[in-house]
Protein backbone atom coordinates (compact mmCIF):
# COMPACT_ATOMS: atom_id res chain seq x y z
CA UNK A 1 0.00 0.00 0.00
CA UNK A 2 1.18 3.68 -1.06
CA UNK A 3 2.83 5.15 1.71
CA UNK A 4 3.07 2.80 4.62
CA UNK A 5 6.52 3.36 5.53
CA UNK A 6 5.43 7.06 6.30
CA UNK A 7 2.02 6.28 8.03
CA UNK A 8 0.50 8.29 5.16
CA UNK A 9 -3.41 8.20 5.56
CA UNK A 10 -5.44 8.11 2.77
CA UNK A 11 -8.61 8.92 4.36
CA UNK A 12 -10.69 11.88 2.91
CA UNK A 13 -12.55 14.01 5.26
CA UNK A 14 -16.11 13.82 4.77
CA UNK A 15 -18.10 17.00 4.81
CA UNK A 16 -21.79 18.26 3.91
CA UNK A 17 -21.19 20.17 0.47
CA UNK A 18 -25.00 20.58 0.37
CA UNK A 19 -24.16 24.40 1.26
CA UNK A 20 -21.56 24.59 -0.70
CA UNK A 21 -21.99 27.45 -3.49
CA UNK A 22 -22.20 27.09 -6.89
CA UNK A 23 -18.74 27.87 -8.00
CA UNK A 24 -16.38 26.30 -9.62
CA UNK A 25 -13.14 28.20 -7.53
CA UNK A 26 -12.21 26.07 -4.87
CA UNK A 27 -13.74 27.68 -1.76
CA UNK A 28 -13.94 26.68 1.84
CA UNK A 29 -16.63 27.18 4.62
CA UNK A 30 -14.72 29.72 6.01
CA UNK A 31 -14.83 32.28 2.78
CA UNK A 32 -11.51 31.66 1.12
CA UNK A 33 -10.38 30.71 -2.17
CA UNK A 34 -7.54 29.00 -2.87
CA UNK A 35 -5.95 30.30 -5.81
CA UNK A 36 -2.21 29.79 -5.11
CA UNK A 37 -0.98 25.70 -4.99
CA UNK A 38 1.86 24.26 -4.11
CA UNK A 39 3.10 21.08 -6.00
CA UNK A 40 5.74 18.78 -4.33
CA UNK A 41 6.92 16.99 -7.09
CA UNK A 42 9.39 14.56 -5.36
CA UNK A 43 10.08 13.57 -2.11
CA UNK A 44 13.90 13.04 -2.18
CA UNK A 45 16.18 15.47 -1.53
CA UNK A 46 19.64 15.54 -1.65
CA UNK A 47 20.09 17.45 1.90
CA UNK A 48 19.60 16.29 5.28
CA UNK A 49 18.54 19.43 7.31
CA UNK A 50 18.45 18.56 10.85
CA UNK A 51 14.62 20.37 11.29
CA UNK A 52 13.16 18.53 8.50
CA UNK A 53 14.38 14.99 7.92
CA UNK A 54 16.88 12.35 10.10
CA UNK A 55 20.54 11.64 8.80
CA UNK A 56 19.11 8.62 7.18
CA UNK A 57 17.03 9.98 4.96
CA UNK A 58 13.18 8.78 4.79
CA UNK A 59 11.97 5.97 3.18
CA UNK A 60 11.13 7.21 -0.23
CA UNK A 61 8.07 7.02 -2.43
CA UNK A 62 8.70 4.16 -4.97
CA UNK A 63 8.93 5.60 -8.62
CA UNK A 64 5.38 3.73 -9.62
CA UNK A 65 3.88 5.86 -6.57
CA UNK A 66 5.11 9.16 -8.16
CA UNK A 67 2.26 10.65 -10.05
CA UNK A 68 4.64 10.93 -14.05
CA UNK A 69 4.60 13.70 -15.71
CA UNK A 70 1.09 13.34 -17.80
CA UNK A 71 -0.25 12.94 -14.43
CA UNK A 72 0.86 15.91 -13.00
CA UNK A 73 0.30 18.31 -15.85
CA UNK A 74 -3.24 16.75 -15.91
CA UNK A 75 -3.63 17.85 -12.41
CA UNK A 76 -1.64 21.20 -12.51
CA UNK A 77 -3.89 21.92 -15.65
CA UNK A 78 -7.09 20.94 -13.79
CA UNK A 79 -5.94 23.66 -11.30
CA UNK A 80 -5.52 26.16 -13.57
CA UNK A 81 -7.78 25.81 -16.23
CA UNK A 82 -11.07 24.78 -14.20
CA UNK A 83 -10.31 25.69 -10.81
CA UNK A 84 -9.09 29.04 -10.59
CA UNK A 85 -5.63 28.69 -9.54
CA UNK A 86 -3.15 31.21 -10.59
CA UNK A 87 -0.16 30.58 -9.00
CA UNK A 88 1.76 27.47 -9.24
CA UNK A 89 5.12 26.57 -7.04
CA UNK A 90 7.13 23.76 -7.38
CA UNK A 91 8.57 22.33 -4.04
CA UNK A 92 9.49 18.95 -2.58
CA UNK A 93 11.74 17.66 -1.20
CA UNK A 94 14.35 18.67 -3.50
CA UNK A 95 12.35 19.60 -7.12
CA UNK A 96 15.58 20.32 -9.08
CA UNK A 97 15.93 16.18 -8.56
CA UNK A 98 13.02 15.51 -10.48
CA UNK A 99 13.95 14.62 -14.50
CA UNK A 100 11.00 16.24 -15.68
CA UNK A 101 10.64 19.36 -13.73
CA UNK A 102 11.93 21.70 -17.16
CA UNK A 103 9.14 19.81 -19.39
CA UNK A 104 6.44 20.57 -15.83
CA UNK A 105 7.12 23.73 -15.58
CA UNK A 106 7.07 24.45 -19.43
CA UNK A 107 3.63 22.95 -19.70
CA UNK A 108 2.66 24.95 -16.45
CA UNK A 109 3.86 28.23 -17.86
CA UNK A 110 1.84 27.54 -21.25
CA UNK A 111 -1.49 27.15 -20.08
CA UNK A 112 -3.81 29.90 -21.77
CA UNK A 113 -4.23 31.05 -18.50
CA UNK A 114 -0.62 31.83 -17.78
CA UNK A 115 -0.20 30.98 -13.96
CA UNK A 116 3.18 32.72 -12.32
CA UNK A 117 5.37 29.74 -11.74
CA UNK A 118 7.77 29.94 -9.21
CA UNK A 119 10.28 27.22 -7.75
CA UNK A 120 11.39 26.74 -4.00
CA UNK A 121 14.62 24.91 -4.37
CA UNK A 122 17.90 24.53 -1.54
CA UNK A 123 19.89 26.04 -5.03
CA UNK A 124 21.97 22.76 -5.26
CA UNK A 125 22.04 22.56 -9.32
CA UNK A 126 20.32 25.79 -9.54
CA UNK A 127 23.22 26.92 -11.12
CA UNK A 128 23.10 25.12 -14.43
CA UNK A 129 19.34 24.58 -14.41
CA UNK A 130 18.19 28.65 -13.86
CA UNK A 131 18.60 29.26 -17.32
CA UNK A 132 16.37 25.85 -18.44
CA UNK A 133 13.95 26.76 -16.60
CA UNK A 134 14.05 30.12 -17.48
CA UNK A 135 13.27 29.84 -20.77
CA UNK A 136 10.74 27.21 -19.99
CA UNK A 137 8.66 29.87 -18.43
CA UNK A 138 10.01 29.71 -14.49
CA UNK A 139 9.21 33.09 -13.48
CA UNK A 140 10.56 33.34 -9.50
CA UNK A 141 12.40 31.39 -7.22
CA UNK A 142 12.93 30.99 -3.46
CA UNK A 143 16.21 29.53 -2.72
CA UNK A 144 16.63 27.90 1.25
CA UNK A 145 20.31 28.87 2.93
CA UNK A 146 20.36 28.99 6.70
CA UNK A 147 23.76 30.16 6.88
CA UNK A 148 26.84 31.71 5.61
CA UNK A 149 29.38 29.41 7.92
CA UNK A 150 30.32 26.56 5.34
CA UNK A 151 30.73 24.57 8.68
CA UNK A 152 27.23 25.95 10.00
CA UNK A 153 26.14 24.20 6.88
CA UNK A 154 27.72 21.18 7.18
CA UNK A 155 25.97 20.57 10.43
CA UNK A 156 22.59 21.84 9.62
CA UNK A 157 22.45 19.93 6.32
CA UNK A 158 24.53 17.02 6.67
CA UNK A 159 26.22 17.91 3.45
CA UNK A 160 29.36 19.67 2.56
CA UNK A 161 27.21 21.90 -0.52
CA UNK A 162 27.63 25.37 0.72
CA UNK A 163 29.39 27.26 -1.95
CA UNK A 164 26.37 24.85 -4.64
CA UNK A 165 24.05 27.44 -2.78
CA UNK A 166 25.48 30.29 -3.15
CA UNK A 167 26.59 29.55 -7.19
CA UNK A 168 22.34 28.49 -7.07
CA UNK A 169 21.58 32.07 -6.04
CA UNK A 170 24.02 34.20 -8.08
CA UNK A 171 22.51 32.15 -11.11
CA UNK A 172 18.94 32.80 -10.00
CA UNK A 173 19.50 36.39 -9.72
CA UNK A 174 21.82 36.53 -13.09
CA UNK A 175 18.75 35.27 -14.63
CA UNK A 176 16.55 37.12 -13.10
CA UNK A 177 14.35 34.96 -11.33
CA UNK A 178 13.15 37.64 -9.00
CA UNK A 179 12.58 38.75 -6.81
CA UNK A 180 15.43 36.38 -5.44
CA UNK A 181 13.84 35.35 -2.18
CA UNK A 182 16.18 33.67 0.20
CA UNK A 183 14.22 31.29 3.34
CA UNK A 184 15.95 30.45 6.72
CA UNK A 185 15.19 29.22 9.66
CA UNK A 186 16.95 29.94 12.68
CA UNK A 187 17.91 27.00 15.41
CA UNK A 188 18.81 27.76 18.87
CA UNK A 189 22.29 27.49 19.30
CA UNK A 190 23.61 26.60 15.90
CA UNK A 191 22.56 29.87 13.63
CA UNK A 192 20.25 31.73 15.41
CA UNK A 193 23.53 34.10 16.12
CA UNK A 194 23.57 34.32 12.13
CA UNK A 195 20.13 36.71 11.91
CA UNK A 196 22.07 40.10 11.04
CA UNK A 197 24.79 38.94 8.95
CA UNK A 198 22.10 36.68 7.28
CA UNK A 199 19.84 39.92 6.54
CA UNK A 200 22.83 41.67 5.23
CA UNK A 201 24.66 39.27 3.09
CA UNK A 202 20.68 39.61 1.48
CA UNK A 203 20.72 43.02 1.20
CA UNK A 204 23.90 43.59 -0.53
CA UNK A 205 22.99 41.09 -3.09
CA UNK A 206 19.68 42.25 -3.82
CA UNK A 207 17.87 38.62 -2.21
CA UNK A 208 14.95 38.87 -0.54
CA UNK A 209 15.53 37.58 3.43
CA UNK A 210 12.30 35.75 5.02
CA UNK A 211 12.99 34.01 8.34
CA UNK A 212 10.55 30.75 8.77
CA UNK A 213 9.91 29.68 12.03
CA UNK A 214 10.27 26.38 12.80
CA UNK A 215 7.59 24.08 12.60
CA UNK A 216 6.18 20.60 13.98
CA UNK A 217 7.15 18.99 10.36
CA UNK A 218 10.17 17.08 11.23
CA UNK A 219 9.85 13.19 10.26
CA UNK A 220 11.22 12.52 13.33
CA UNK A 221 9.32 14.55 15.56
CA UNK A 222 11.80 16.09 17.25
CA UNK A 223 10.36 20.05 17.42
CA UNK A 224 9.66 21.37 20.69
CA UNK A 225 7.68 24.66 21.13
CA UNK A 226 9.66 25.67 23.66
CA UNK A 227 13.24 25.50 22.11
CA UNK A 228 12.26 27.10 18.89
CA UNK A 229 12.72 31.16 17.74
CA UNK A 230 10.12 32.84 17.61
CA UNK A 231 9.13 35.51 15.21
CA UNK A 232 9.39 38.09 18.28
CA UNK A 233 13.13 36.91 19.21
CA UNK A 234 13.77 37.18 15.47
CA UNK A 235 12.80 40.70 15.26
CA UNK A 236 14.54 41.74 18.77
CA UNK A 237 17.80 39.96 17.28
CA UNK A 238 17.24 42.09 13.95
CA UNK A 239 15.96 45.25 15.87
CA UNK A 240 19.61 45.29 17.78
CA UNK A 241 21.19 45.78 14.51
CA UNK A 242 18.72 47.45 12.38
CA UNK A 243 15.71 50.15 12.06
CA UNK A 244 13.16 48.03 11.30
CA UNK A 245 9.40 49.60 10.65
CA UNK A 246 6.42 47.72 9.04
CA UNK A 247 5.94 47.37 5.65
CA UNK A 248 2.54 48.79 5.20
CA UNK A 249 1.99 47.38 1.56
CA UNK A 250 -0.91 45.25 1.02
CA UNK A 251 0.08 41.27 2.76
CA UNK A 252 -3.00 40.16 1.23
CA UNK A 253 -2.41 36.27 1.34
CA UNK A 254 1.15 36.72 1.87
CA UNK A 255 2.51 34.27 4.69
CA UNK A 256 5.12 36.70 5.35
CA UNK A 257 4.96 39.57 7.50
CA UNK A 258 7.17 42.72 5.99
CA UNK A 259 9.23 45.16 7.67
CA UNK A 260 11.47 47.46 6.21
CA UNK A 261 14.95 47.65 7.05
CA UNK A 262 16.64 50.91 7.87
CA UNK A 263 13.69 52.97 6.18
CA UNK A 264 14.04 50.64 2.73
CA UNK A 265 13.32 49.88 0.35
CA UNK A 266 15.21 46.75 1.38
CA UNK A 267 12.77 44.68 3.53
CA UNK A 268 12.98 41.50 5.47
CA UNK A 269 9.75 39.34 6.55
CA UNK A 270 9.03 36.89 9.12
CA UNK A 271 6.72 33.69 8.50
CA UNK A 272 5.18 33.10 11.71
CA UNK A 273 2.93 30.11 11.23
CA UNK A 274 3.55 28.89 14.93
CA UNK A 275 3.26 32.14 16.83
CA UNK A 276 1.57 34.30 14.30
CA UNK A 277 -0.66 32.22 12.46
CA UNK A 278 -2.08 33.83 9.08
CA UNK A 279 -4.75 30.90 8.44
CA UNK A 280 -7.20 33.18 8.06
CA UNK A 281 -6.13 34.51 4.71
CA UNK A 282 -4.82 31.21 3.38
CA UNK A 283 -4.79 30.42 -0.16
CA UNK A 284 -3.29 27.82 -0.44
CA UNK A 285 -4.10 23.81 -1.69
CA UNK A 286 -1.45 21.44 -1.90
CA UNK A 287 -1.04 18.35 -4.17
CA UNK A 288 2.08 15.87 -3.13
CA UNK A 289 3.89 13.83 -5.65
CA UNK A 290 2.33 10.37 -5.31
CA UNK A 291 -1.07 12.30 -5.99
CA UNK A 292 -3.02 13.48 -2.91
CA UNK A 293 -4.49 16.48 -2.23
CA UNK A 294 -4.17 18.37 1.27
CA UNK A 295 -6.22 21.37 2.14
CA UNK A 296 -3.25 22.31 4.72
CA UNK A 297 0.46 21.71 5.11
CA UNK A 298 -1.21 20.27 8.78
CA UNK A 299 -3.80 18.36 7.50
CA UNK A 300 -4.42 14.98 8.94
CA UNK A 301 -6.85 13.70 6.25
CA UNK A 302 -5.55 13.53 2.33
CA UNK A 303 -7.54 12.81 -0.97
CA UNK A 304 -6.77 10.11 -3.40
CA UNK A 305 -6.27 11.91 -6.75
CA UNK A 306 -4.02 9.15 -8.22
CA UNK A 307 -6.26 5.98 -7.70
CA UNK A 308 -9.18 7.63 -9.39
CA UNK A 309 -6.64 8.91 -12.31
CA UNK A 310 -5.55 5.54 -13.07
CA UNK A 311 -8.92 4.21 -12.46
CA UNK A 312 -9.78 6.17 -15.42
CA UNK A 313 -11.82 8.77 -13.41
CA UNK A 314 -12.99 11.73 -15.86
CA UNK A 315 -11.78 15.55 -15.36
CA UNK A 316 -15.15 16.16 -14.03
CA UNK A 317 -14.65 13.78 -10.90
CA UNK A 318 -11.29 14.76 -10.15
CA UNK A 319 -12.71 18.59 -9.94
CA UNK A 320 -15.53 17.32 -7.91
CA UNK A 321 -12.92 15.70 -5.23
CA UNK A 322 -10.90 18.63 -5.06
CA UNK A 323 -13.66 21.00 -4.83
CA UNK A 324 -14.75 18.65 -1.64
CA UNK A 325 -11.24 18.95 -0.65
CA UNK A 326 -11.06 22.48 0.13
CA UNK A 327 -14.42 22.99 1.16
CA UNK A 328 -13.72 20.94 4.34
CA UNK A 329 -10.39 22.78 4.90
CA UNK A 330 -10.46 23.60 8.68
CA UNK A 331 -10.74 27.23 10.05
CA UNK A 332 -6.36 26.84 11.21
CA UNK A 333 -3.96 24.31 12.37
CA UNK A 334 -4.95 24.38 15.42
CA UNK A 335 -1.40 24.29 17.11
CA UNK A 336 -2.51 26.10 20.26
CA UNK A 337 -5.13 23.58 20.83
CA UNK A 338 -4.76 20.34 22.93
CA UNK A 339 -5.93 18.33 20.64
CA UNK A 340 -3.17 19.34 18.02
CA UNK A 341 -1.78 16.32 16.28
CA UNK A 342 1.91 16.90 14.32
CA UNK A 343 0.82 15.06 10.58
CA UNK A 344 2.29 11.58 10.02
CA UNK A 345 4.10 13.26 6.30
CA UNK A 346 6.76 15.25 7.24
CA UNK A 347 7.13 18.51 5.49
CA UNK A 348 9.78 16.91 2.83
CA UNK A 349 6.70 14.65 1.47
CA UNK A 350 4.45 17.45 1.52
CA UNK A 351 6.18 19.86 -0.04
CA UNK A 352 6.96 23.40 2.07
N1 LIG B 1 14.20 21.31 -0.62
C1 LIG B 1 13.64 22.57 -0.91
C2 LIG B 1 14.13 23.64 0.04
O1 LIG B 1 14.74 23.28 1.05
O2 LIG B 1 13.90 24.81 -0.24
C3 LIG B 1 12.14 22.58 -0.95
C4 LIG B 1 11.42 21.81 0.12
S1 LIG B 1 11.65 22.39 1.77
C5 LIG B 1 10.62 21.29 2.66
C6 LIG B 1 10.77 23.94 1.72
C7 LIG B 1 11.05 24.89 2.85
O3 LIG B 1 10.60 24.31 4.05
C8 LIG B 1 12.52 25.22 3.05
O4 LIG B 1 12.68 26.62 3.05
C9 LIG B 1 12.84 24.66 4.41
O5 LIG B 1 13.77 25.44 5.11
C10 LIG B 1 11.49 24.68 5.07
N2 LIG B 1 11.34 23.71 6.16
C11 LIG B 1 11.60 22.39 6.16
N3 LIG B 1 11.32 21.85 7.36
C12 LIG B 1 10.85 22.85 8.12
C13 LIG B 1 10.36 22.95 9.46
N4 LIG B 1 10.30 21.89 10.26
N5 LIG B 1 9.94 24.14 9.89
C14 LIG B 1 9.98 25.24 9.11
N6 LIG B 1 10.42 25.22 7.85
C15 LIG B 1 10.85 24.04 7.35
FE1 LIG C 1 15.87 18.83 1.74
FE2 LIG C 1 14.56 21.10 1.77
FE3 LIG C 1 14.18 19.25 3.73
FE4 LIG C 1 16.50 20.56 3.60
S1 LIG C 1 14.46 21.47 3.97
S2 LIG C 1 16.23 18.33 3.85
S3 LIG C 1 16.77 20.86 1.46
S4 LIG C 1 13.63 19.05 1.62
Amino acid sequence: MTGVDLGIPLVRRTTDTSARPDTSQLVDRFGRVATDMRVSLIDKCNLRCTYCMPADGLPWLKRAELLDTAEMNRLIRIAVEELGVTTVRFTGGEPLLRQDLVDIIGATAALPSRPTTSLTTNGINLGSFAEPLVRAGLNRVNVSLDTLDREVFKQLTRRDRFDDVLDGLAAAKKMRLEPVKVNAVLMRGINDHEAGDLLRFCIERGYQLRFIEQMPLDAQHDWERDKMITAAEILDRLSAEFSLTPDVAERGSAPAERWLVDGGPATVGVIASVTRPFCAACDRTRLTADGQLRSCLFSTTETDLRGPMRAGADDAELIRLWQETMWAKAAGHGMDSGEFAQPSRPMSAIGG
